[in-house]
């Protein structure tokens, strides 16, 4: 599984997200920068902070 914790981009935040897919996760993310943090418009570089802290899950293996 892959992860990716809002706290590495936005200091305090408590959220977090996983999937089989960084696609996935990103797509989330996104999602998540919208709704709580008011990013209306998801610039670029946004996608690429998000992909460079998209890590594997602690504990699971790569498939
Ligand atoms: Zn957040």
């Amino acid at each position: 599984m892959r992860l990716f914790e809002c706290g590495t981009l936005v200091p305090g935040c408590e959220w977090h997200t996983r999937a089989d897919e960084d696609a996935e996760v990103v797509r989330r993310a996104v999602q998540h920068m919208r709704s709580a943090h008011g990013e209306t418009v998801i610039r670029e570089n946004m996608v690429d902070n998000i992909k460079a802290r998209v890590r594997d899950e602690p504990g699971t293996k790569a498939a």
